[in-house]
C-alpha cells in the first residue's frame, strides 16, 4: 500500500523526543500504585517479573483494574511462580477465576505455564515475537507488554487506551478497528517507544488513556502531551487551518481521515477520535435453569450443581441444571421441557407443575444477551444422578460461592 499521509504520523525526531520526555516525567509523578507494577519494579529475576506481568495483562484484558486487583493478589499468593501454576488443576484455576469472566483466559494461562515448564525447560521466551509464537493465549499486545516491561525490549504496544490516545494525537478518524488503521498504530507505537525505558513508556501511554485521555470527557488541560495533540489543536482552532499539514490531512481519499460521510463534528471536540464501525448487537438467548435444593445430612440446605462441557462458553464451570430454550416458548411449555430434562437427569419423577417460577435474571456476555428463566424445586428424597451425563454435586451455599461458578449463576442463586 502507498505510505500514509504525513500529517497523521510522527516524523519529527525533536517532537518524538519531547513527547517521550513529557510522558515519562508525568508517569513518574502520577502513576497509580498497582500490585503488578510493584512486583515488576522490585522483582530482580526477569522470568518471575515476566510471569507477574503476564498474569496481570491476561486478567486486565476485558476487565477493570479495580476488579482485577483482588484476583491478582489471590492468584499470586496461591501460585507465585510459573512452576507453581503449572502444577495447579484446571478446577483450582476456575475456582479462583470465578466471577472474573472470559474464563478461557485462566485456562489458557495455565496451559501456557505447563508448556513453558514441560517444553521450554521452564524458560520464558524473551522477545515479543517468541512470546507470541510460543505461548498459547498470548497475542501481540500481551507479548509486547511482557517483553518491554520485563525484558526491556524496545517494542510498542497497542491496546484500547493506546488506540484512543494515538488516534487523538494524530486525528486518525478512519475505523479504528480496521486492519489498515491498526497496522499504522502499531508502526506508530514502535516508533514512539522510548529506547531506554520501553516498559515505562508503554505503561505511561496506557495510563494516560486510562486516567486522562478517557473516552467521554478527557482532561486535556492536565494532559502531559497536549502540545503534541492535533485533535486538541483542531478543537481550539474551531476549524481546520488553511495549512493542510497541521490539523487537516488534505489528502483526498486518505485512509486515516474520518470518512467523507462523517466529517469532524465540532460538538464532539477531541472525542471525534477514535471512531469505530458500529458493533454487532449481541444475540438474545433464553435459558431455563432450576435451583434444585434439599436438606443435607446436617440440616443445611444444599443445591445441585452440574459441570458444563469442557469447551465453549463458560467451559468447565458449574451451574444449576440448565436448558437453552427456543425463543418465544410459552411458560407452560418451558416448564414441561425443563421438567423432562430434570427427569432424565435425576431419575426423579419431576412434575412440570411442581416447578416454582422465581423470576428472570439477565446477564450480558460479550456476544450474548442471556435471560435465565429461574425455577426452583425442593426434593425430599435422595437423588442418584445419571453418571453418564455431566459431573454433578450437592453444595451448601458457602461451598457454592467458593466453587467455579459464573457470576450469572451467583445472580440466579
Ligand atoms: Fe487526549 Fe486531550 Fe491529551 Fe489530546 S490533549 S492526548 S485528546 S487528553
Amino acid at each position: 500500500p502507498p505510505p500514509p499521509p504525513a500529517p497523521h504520523l510522527f516524523s519529527d525526531p525533536a517532537e518524538i523526543g519531547a513527547l517521550r520526555e513529557n510522558l515519562l516525567a508525568w508517569y513518574d509523578r502520577c502513576k497509580r500504585d498497582l500490585p503488578w507494577r510493584t512486583l515488576a519494579a522490585t522483582e530482580p529475576d526477569a522470568d518471575r517479573r515476566a510471569y507477574a506481568v503476564w498474569v496481570s495483562e491476561i486478567m486486565l484484558q476485558q476487565t477493570q483494574v479495580a476488579t482485577v486487583i483482588d484476583y491478582y493478589n489471590r492468584w499470586m499468593q496461591k501460585w507465585p511462580t510459573l512452576q507453581a501454576l503449572a502444577q495447579a488443576s484446571l478446577e483450582e484455576v476456575n475456582e479462583l477465576w470465578a466471577g472474573l469472566g472470559y474464563y478461557s483466559r485462566g485456562k489458557r494461562l495455565q496451559e501456557a505455564a505447563k508448556k513453558v515448564v514441560s517444553e521450554l525447560a521452564g524458560q520464558m521466551p524473551r522477545t515479543a515475537e517468541d512470546l507470541q509464537k510460543l505461548l498459547p493465549g498470548v497475542g501481540r499486545y500481551t507479548a509486547g507488554a511482557i517483553a518491554s516491561i520485563s525484558y526491556g525490549q524496545a517494542t510498542g504496544v497497542v491496546d484500547g487506551n493506546v488506540i484512543r490516545v494515538l488516534c487523538r494525537l494524530r486525528c486518525i478518524g478512519a475505523d479504528s478497528s480496521s486492519p489498515a488503521v491498526i497496522d499504522r498504530l502499531w508502526d506508530m507505537a514502535n516508533r514512539l517507544v522510548d529506547r531506554s525505558r520501553p516498559g515505562d513508556f508503554n505503561q505511561a501511554l496506557m495510563e494516560l488513556g486510562a486516567t486522562v485521555c478517557v473516552p467521554k470527557a478527557p482532561l486535556c488541560g492536565e494532559c502531559p502531551v497536549k502540545q503534541h495533540c492535533r485533535a486538541r489543536r483542531r478543537k481550539l482552532l474551531g476549524k481546520p487551518t488553511p495549512v493542510p499539514d497541521v490539523e487537516d490531512c488534505g489528502v483526498e481519499g486518505c485512509p486515516l481521515c474520518p470518512p467523507a460521510t462523517e466529517p469532524w463534528d465540532s460538538s464532539l471536540g477531541v472525542t471525534n477520535f477514535p471512531r469505530k464501525a458500529a458493533k454487532k448487537q449481541p444475540r438474545a438467548e433464553r435459558t431455563a435453569t432450576c435451583v434444585l435444593e434439599r436438606r443435607g445430612c446436617h440440616g443445611a440446605l444444599e443445591y445441585l450443581i452440574v459441570q458444563r462441557p469442557s469447551s465453549g462458553l463458560l467451559a468447565g464451570l458449574w451451574e444449576f441444571p440448565s436448558l437453552q430454550l427456543a425463543q418465544d416458548l410459552q411458560e407452560e411449555k418451558q416448564r414441561e421441557v425443563l421438567a423432562d430434562h430434570l427427569r432424565v437427569w435425576t431419575g426423579w419423577p419431576v412434575a412440570a407443575g411442581g416447578l416454582q417460577f422465581i423470576g428472570e435474571v439477565i446477564h450480558i456476555f460479550s456476544h450474548i444477551h442471556q435471560t435465565y428463566v429461574v425455577y426452583s424445586l425442593h426434593l425430599d428424597g435422595d437423588v442418584t444422578m445419571d453418571p453418564t451425563l455431566s459431573p454433578s454435586r450437592w453444595v451448601t451455599e458457602e461451598e457454592f460461592h467458593t466453587s467455579a461458578v459464573s457470576t450469572a449463576m451467583k445472580k440466579v442463586l
